[in-house]
């Protein structure tokens, strides 16, 4: 009676062929952070590298280095969230790109001298990490004179954007654009140039420069108040299922509940798919809910409360409450058996 979520690795596959035909002749970087967008992260990158992927977005240093043990030599892992020297020394030796967003871990990498490969990155307006505007080409002398001393090499410029209005994005890539300038400039010719995300990367071609990094998109996540997945060409590669556990005249009772990661603000705004077809949520408690009937229920039927159409999906959910669909899947617990086939 557990509930599960069924991932479905041939969808998964399909995704990740439309994103390298969309993106082309830029490569994917398929970001596989929160343990692959809770889909579990073995299972993804494996099959991810048997589709020809070759780039990986880790975010933190332990996924980096889960990638490089599940794939081995073959493969590049970019790594962008390096949170003290011990995991500095992490990467190095898991032989990981370095996502440098401010000039100390810059002086850091050059003093501990291993020859790095790294990716500097230009704040152009998200002021989370980045090295600023001002500060930038007083960081590009510094790697610049580090990489003829062959302490570090600059493989990669990069730089994160909103996504949230094209005025915006156009304006981070001006910035972007300069940036690259500056460093051509200094004589550093990094080999990739990298900015778009998924929504970017789909709709917006002068945004994917040479590696386009797609989370989202590869696991069928749609933006919220964006395309759809059919006009994407993608599908959602998560069903989340609960089982029918008792049956009353109005209401039948379902196997999740709050504490699996139902958020239970969805009461009463949305619908999850049943056997005799779509059927309004009306409560979350805390480990089941409550959906309205339908004829000739039977214990154990299996409910889809989200999944690839006819169900609706996780973005659905989303759109629904305020939020996006990232933190509606993430949000099941891992406790939660992932299933795949
Ligand atoms: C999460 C993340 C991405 C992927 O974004 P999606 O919208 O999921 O494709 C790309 N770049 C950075 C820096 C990220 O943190």
């Amino acid at each position: 009676m557990s509930p599960r979520v069924q991932i479905d690795l041939e969808s998964f596959a399909q995704n990740l062929r439309t994103i390298r035909e969309r993106a082309a002749p830029a490569e994917h970087m398929l970001v596989v952070k929160d343990d692959a967008y809770g889909h579990g992260l073995e299972q993804i990158v494996r099959r991810a590298h048997r589709e020809g992927v070759r780039w990986f977005g880790a975010f933190d240093v332990s996924t980096g280095v889960a990638v490089r043990r599940l794939l081995g030599d073959r493969v590049r892992i970019f790594s962008w969230m390096i949170g003290s020297p011990a995991e500095l020394t992490d990467a190095a030796d898991a032989n990981l790109d370095i996502g440098v967003g401010d000039p100390d871990l810059l002086d850091e990498i050059i003093a501990a001298g291993f020859g790095a490969r790294v990716h500097l990155k230009i704040d152009t307006g998200l002021h989370r990490n980045g090295i600023r505007p001002e500060e930038w080409e007083g960081a590009l002398g510094v790697a610049a004179n580090a990489q003829q001393r062959g302490r570090l090499r600059v493989e990669g410029v990069w730089t994160h954007i909103a996504e949230a209005s094209d005025e915006d994005d156009d304006a981070a890539r001006a910035l972007f654009e300069q940036a690259i300038e500056h460093a051509r400039r200094a004589g550093v010719h990094p080999r990739v140039r990298h900015l778009a995300a998924s929504a970017a990367a789909f709709a917006r071609a002068p945004f994917r420069y040479d590696l386009v990094r797609v989370g989202a998109f590869a696991y069928g996540i749609r933006s919220a108040h964006g395309p759809s997945d059919v006009e994407l060409g993608l599908t959602p590669i998560a069903t989340l299922i609960a089982e029918v556990t008792e049956i009353h005249p109005e209401s039948v009772r379902v196997s999740i509940g709050a504490l699996d990661g139902l958020p239970s603000t969805l009461a009463g705004l949305i619908d999850v798919t049943t056997p005799a077809g779509p059927r309004t949520l009306r409560q979350v408690g805390a480990d089941n809910c409550i959906i309205d009937a339908w004829d000739g229920a039977e214990l154990g039927d299996e409910v889809q409360v989200y999944g690839p159409a006819p169900a609706r999906g996780v973005t659905d959910h989303a759109e629904a409450i305020g939020t996006i669909g990232e933190e509606i899947a993430l949000r099941v617990s891992p406790l939660i058996p992932r299933t795949y086939r």
